[in-house]
């Protein structure tokens, strides 16, 4: 009727311009025969929430419509595109081993994951593998009597052809490739993107070395740190410097009954043989002939951090840390992540991702506490109705995802969230605002999957007594303040706008989870919200304000592209000329612009002018309250010296930090966004 027509016209005025261009160009359906569009926005919510609320009560798709037409809840891109169409993909990330065979009968050798890989491009996702199990240059293949030729030249034809298959037609295939630091190629994949390569190989790749304690201690001390062809030893668990059996990351809290209680279920098969100090695993590595040398721990590093600071790759993912704090940890050992890092999952598994806009929930001045959480629960429950809802391009994926359900609601407009409280975002108040609201949603995020439980019945893999609940590891805040050597306090203005968060209790919602079980084996994670954040029109993620205003280049001219929260502040000191306008977009920024306000200035600082060690403490509250990960670039301005990137790395290690990335302003030729005036 009309009357319908009306409320979809008045929902569609919330979507910004550039939201209308994104999601016309790849997300509103077309007649595949005429390509007209066959829905406006508002259909595409609808149809998204009437598929995910199928054989639930009517009001929950009423209530997963009104979260995403108000944009206050956008699932990853996935489920946009392809709810209750052909394609059946619905979740953004998966991981996919890969055996050091060229195929192999259980689907894991390296052509089938290339074909898996393509499979899950073709719909939209984005794929994880670590190749550490590939044997190196130069080893010889018995088959054939030849050489091999290492990890990086095979990722070289998994990036190729994610070049071919482009998604669906719409975007490019996007992957993440891991290399432990043991293996014997680790310096030819350090400098796989840097350099003469950087704009030229691996360019559908990010890349993380993927580094233990042990490793990271040998950096302090400069000790030698020793290569291992994986193809030599028979202890397969590749990972020498920490092998205390399957369980080195539980040593102080895994007893002997839990072993056998694992064994017994045969839920981690265990052999004993494998129970070895990192000494004796050295031991007989060396015996094993599988030694190939030894490098110097703090050099390697150095070769890490120069590589990163010329291109932003490698990032660092650390190992020991993501599987410490992996609620399933009984199921095995966390190689690899997803391609942003805010997923890290087991072989095959895959999971689906959604975002909650923080910016609308800052309401008069104040955080919407009760509004978040409700937002919380009804996007868990859609959530977890994607695991269902997917149709999975494998049998192995649909097994693997189906047994834990991992779901990753995380956020976006942080940064647009704080301006509109007033609190500046290199700031402890802007950290300790960032530390309780990461608690506050990991907090009801968990209580919406104990209530699904309760309903529906908890993940098949689901062991009340093993699942490791991971806030109770979390690291206070000060603590946090501490390792960064910042002091201070948060304001009491602050601490009295996150009362709400701070009187969590947390040991009640252990004991309901030991009452009803569980829906989901992780729920939350910070995914980077790259485009989503630009249909619910914020800022990406927990990242800070990009550029406030910029001269953007059209066939017809240029345009001066303003920033809407600022213009609106602009507005409210009377600044909204155009000459002054036209002086901040030059630089993007305001801090250098002395006529400007200060309450301006000191809310609307972007990317380049917060400082690294803020970046990176923001990472760190959220990720303290999370079961996965949390994906950030640490954007460095372009004059920052190489030191900068070893503080942010070693830093991001003490801090408990699962993976981290730099993005140093203009080291790369094709780069999305640049700050000021783009030519
Ligand atoms: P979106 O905003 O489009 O939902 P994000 O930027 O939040 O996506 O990214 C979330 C995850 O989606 C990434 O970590 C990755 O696994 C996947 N992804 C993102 N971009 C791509 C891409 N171009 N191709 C394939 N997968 C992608």
């Amino acid at each position: 009727g009309k009357g319908k027509w009306t409320e979809f016209d008045q929902r569609d005025l919330l979507l910004t311009y550039n939201a209308l261009k994104v999601l016309e160009a790849r997300y509103l359906l077309k007649d595949p025969d005429t390509l007209r569009y066959v829905e406006t926005p508002q259909m595409l919510f609808r149809r998204v929430a009437r598929f995910l609320a199928r054989g639930e009560r009517k009001d929950v798709e009423e209530k997963f419509y009104e979260l995403m037409s108000s944009l206050k809840f956008v699932p990853n891109t996935p489920a946009l595109m392809n709810a209750d169409t052909r394609l059946g993909i619905l979740s953004a990330c998966f991981v996919i081993p890969v055996r050091d065979s060229m195929v192999t009968p259980q689907g894991d050798g390296i052509f089938d994951s290339l074909r898996a890989m393509a499979v899950i491009h073709q719909q939209g996702g984005g794929t994880g593998f670590d190749f550490s199990e590939l044997r190196p240059k130069g080893d010889v293949v018995a088959s054939t009597a030849g050489v091999a030729s290492g990890p990086v030249s095979f990722m070289r034809i998994f990036d190729v052809s994610t070049d071919v298959v482009k998604q669906g037609g719409k975007r490019r295939g996007a992957n993440m490739g891991i290399l432990h630091v043991w293996h014997p190629d680790v310096e030819d994949f350090i400098r796989a993107k840097t350099g003469e390569l950087k704009d030229a190989q691996l360019q559908n790749f990010n890349i993380s070395v993927a580094v233990y304690d042990e490793f990271m201690r040998k950096v302090d001390s400069g000790e030698p740190f020793p290569l291992v062809n994986p193809r030599k030893t028979r202890i397969k668990d590749w990972d020498y410097y920490v092998v205390r059996a399957r369980n080195y990351m539980w040593e102080e809290w895994v007893q002997e009954e839990i072993l056998r209680e694992l064994e017994e279920r045969e839920a981690v098969p265990l052999d004993e043989s494998r129970i070895v100090t990192v000494d004796e695993a050295l031991a007989i590595a060396e015996t094993e002939g599988a030694v190939t040398g030894y490098v110097n721990a703090r050099e390697l590093m150095t070769k890490i951090v120069k590589s990163a600071w010329d291109s932003g790759d490698p990032g660092l993912i650390f190992v020991d840390e993501v599987n410490r704090r992996h609620p399933v940890w009984y199921l095995g050992k966390i190689q690899a992540t997803n391609p942003c890092a805010e997923e890290p999952l087991l072989p095959w598994e895959s999971c689906n991702l959604g975002s909650i806009n923080l910016e609308k929930f800052v309401v008069d001045g104040k955080i919407d506490w009760d509004g978040i959480a409700e937002a919380v629960k009804y996007a868990v429950r859609f959530l977890d109705n994607v695991v269902d809802a997917n149709r999975y391009p494998l049998k192995q994926i649909e097994e693997a995802t189906k047994r834990t359900r991992k779901v990753g609601l995380g956020v976006m407009g942080l940064a647009r969230a704080l301006v509109r409280l007033g609190v500046q975002y290199d700031s402890i108040d802007g950290l300790y605002i960032s530390y309780q609201l990461a608690k506050f949603i990991y907090y009801n995020a968990m209580l919406a999957s104990i209530e699904l439980a309760k309903e529906k019945g908890s993940f098949p893999a689901y062991d009340p007594t093993l699942y490791k609940d991971v806030w109770e590891n979390a690291r206070d805040f000060q603590e946090i303040l501490k390792v960064a050597g910042l002091g201070g306090q948060p304001s009491e203005q602050v601490r009295k706008m996150a009362a709400k968060a701070e009187s969590l209790d947390f040991s009640v919602l252990k004991e309901l989870r030991l009452k009803y079980g569980l829906r989901n084996a992780t729920v939350v994670s910070v995914a980077p919200t790259g485009t989503i954040s630009i249909i619910a029109g914020t800022s990406s993620a927990i990242e800070p304000l990009f550029a406030l205003a910029f001269v953007r280049n059209v066939a017809v001219g240029k345009f001066i592209e303003i920033d809407p929260l600022f213009l609106e502040y602009l507005k409210k000191y009377e600044m909204d000329d155009p000459e002054v306008i036209k002086k901040i977009a030059e630089s993007g920024t305001v801090s250098d612009q002395p006529f400007v306000p200060k309450t301006i200035r000191r809310l609307f600082r972007t990317a380049h002018e917060v400082d690294p060690i803020y970046h990176l403490l923001h990472q760190a509250c959220w990720q303290q309250w999370n079961d996965s990960g949390v994906s950030k670039t640490i954007n460095l301005r372009s004059d920052e010296p190489e030191d900068v990137v070893w503080n942010v790395y070693v830093t991001a290690w003490r801090l408990g930090i699962k993976g981290i990335t730099v993005y140093r302003d203009r080291s790369k030729s094709k780069q999305v966004i640049y700050f000021g005036i783009k030519e």
